[in-house]
């Protein structure tokens, strides 16, 4: 439901919109709790990633009712990881963990659409053009400042929720956010294939940085990582001249690429916070912790965060919601999967990032090992379906 002005009081304060907002609001929308998300932003229809969601978080958002054919989702069957320059390989499918699908792709444009159209139609009040500009926490509620309709207003809550992608939280007293720039870029681009990609998507170390093609419709996304130099040099190639280049560190693994639309990039940081929660204030998505794409983790670690506090907001007394032992409770439930999926793809950056060559070989022996491995290979899948919890 769209909300025309900011109540005084609420249960719950919901900053941010997006895909793990969204989520939450959905969620909480059957309690009898006092919910508003205040939302600064248009839906970004244009943003050009292309995310791959997990079977596990497609079953979270279709069990929310925020699923849709119009999101167009391309299914991932089957996911072939390589290194430039060696043999070992690796390739995880669908039928050896049992299930229809490894998980799909969809438009973050689509997919941040749909969830607040359906955040509009639904029972939970949504405020667009709505700022969160500042948060003071008390002992029984928090305040918010919101600019709303050429205003600054005040709100308070008894748990102010941080969905808003990570901006907020660096400006609390009380938490730290560690920032690691990966001096990284990622490319964008939608490509087409001389032959069909048959619902695989390809993860490739290069040597200047990870590589994905991830299934779009029948072409496939990439997301190229690389130095920004390299990056902004690579942005600014004919299409004929970036084709080349990439066909040349794909060397056969995936389809040749025979066209490419407009390209774009984003800068890479790996940021997370000492606490995700504070005083009357708890954090999920990008805001807990923003992820390199490497294996295309950071909105499904984000969406299961919006799961587990939607499961203990729904059950406690009134009383309850924003207090410190509710918080320390999902603060401690998230930590296992939150540690595990950082550490994960932060440690692949690192582990692929030398081009020393006894180091590729042994990199490529543990990918060959994997290969061969079918319990450790199918462990690894399952906890890239559905996290460490
Ligand atoms: C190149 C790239 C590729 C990626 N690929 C994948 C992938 O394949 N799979 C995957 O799982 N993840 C992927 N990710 C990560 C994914 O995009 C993010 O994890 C996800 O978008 C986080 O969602 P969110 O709702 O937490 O934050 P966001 O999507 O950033 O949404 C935050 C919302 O809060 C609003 N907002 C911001 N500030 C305020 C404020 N002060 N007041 C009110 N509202 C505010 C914004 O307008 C926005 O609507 C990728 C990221 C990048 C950069």
């Amino acid at each position: 439901m769209i909300a025309t002005r900011l109540p005084a009081q609420l249960d719950v304060l919901i900053v941010g919109g997006g895909p793990v907002g969204a989520l939450l609001a959905q969620r909480l929308a059957a309690t009898d709790l006092s919910i508003l998300v205040a939302e600064a932003h248009p839906a970004a229809q244009d943003d050009p990633r292309a995310l791959a969601l997990s079977w596990g978080s497609r079953q979270l958002l279709g069990d929310a009712n925020l699923w849709d054919a119009a999101l167009d989702a391309t299914a991932i069957e089957r996911v072939h990881v390589s290194q430039q320059g060696t043999m070992g390989r690796v390739e995880l499918t669908h039928a050896e963990v049992g299930l229809p699908e490894l998980g799909c792709v969809v438009r973050y444009g689509k997919l941040a659409t749909l969830l607040r159209q359906r955040l509009a139609a639904g029972p939970v009040p949504l405020l667009e053009n709505a700022e969160v500009v500042a948060l003071h926490a008390l002992e029984t509620y928090a305040e918010a400042q919101v600019r709303h309709a050429g205003a600054l207003h005040s709100v308070t809550a008894r748990l102010v929720i941080l969905a808003d992608g990570g901006k907020l939280a660096t400006t609390l007293p009380g938490l730290h956010q560690h920032s690691k720039p990966y001096r990284q870029q990622a490319i964008l681009a939608l490509l087409t294939p001389a032959s069909p990609h048959n619902n695989t998507a390809w993860e490739r170390f290069a040597d200047g940085g990870p590589l994905a093609l991830l299934p779009c419709g029948e072409q496939l996304a990439l997301v190229w990582t690389q130095a920004p130099e390299q990056a902004a040099a690579r942005l600014a190639l004919t299409d004929a001249v970036f084709l080349a280049e990439l066909n040349a560190q794909l060397a056969g693994r995936a389809p040749e690429m025979v066209a490419v639309g407009p390209r774009s990039s984003f800068p890479l940081t790996l940021k997370t916070m000492d606490q995700v929660v504070g005083k009357r204030l708890a954090l999920i998505g990008n805001a807990a912790q923003t992820l390199h794409p490497v294996a295309g983790q950071g909105l499904n670690l984000g969406l299961r965060d919006a799961d587990t506090l939607a499961s203990l907001l729904e059950n406690a007394d009134r009383s309850d919601i924003g207090s410190s032992a509710q918080l320390a409770r999902y603060a401690l439930l998230r930590r296992r999967d939150a540690g595990a999926v950082t550490q994960l793809t932060d440690g692949l950056v690192e582990l692929f990032r030398s081009p020393f060559l006894p180091l590729k070989h042994a990199r490529s022996l543990g990918l060959l090992a994997l290969d061969l491995c079918g319990p450790a290979r199918r462990e690894l899948a399952r906890k890239m379906v559905f996290g460490a919890r």
